[in-house]
């Protein structure tokens, strides 16, 4: 169990990032998690959502992600 920042050591809610890999070539057996606060959960989304935004302009078959990006749950958050 790791944290990015202060704020992920003392939380009652967190995000998690976890991965626990089989024969991946460079990953053999690997396993990680992180909690994220808040902050940390959202700049990891983002980065996700802008990997996916890139990937999605060379393939028109992906779509482009929008706001509720992962978002499986609860109300879409109100756009600024
Ligand atoms: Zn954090």
């Amino acid at each position: 169990m790791l944290e990015v920042n202060d704020n992920d050591m003392k939380l009652d809610e967190c995000g998690e990032l976890s991965a626990k890999w089989g024969y991946a070539p460079s990953e053999d057996g690997s396993a990680y998690h992180l909690d994220l606060c808040h902050d940390c959960f959202k700049f990891a989304l983002s980065t996700l959502r802008d990997k996916r935004r890139s990937l999605a302009i060379v393939n028109k078959e992906i779509d482009l992600p929008g706001e509720d990006f992962g978002r499986i749950g609860g109300h879409a958050p109100k756009s600024k």
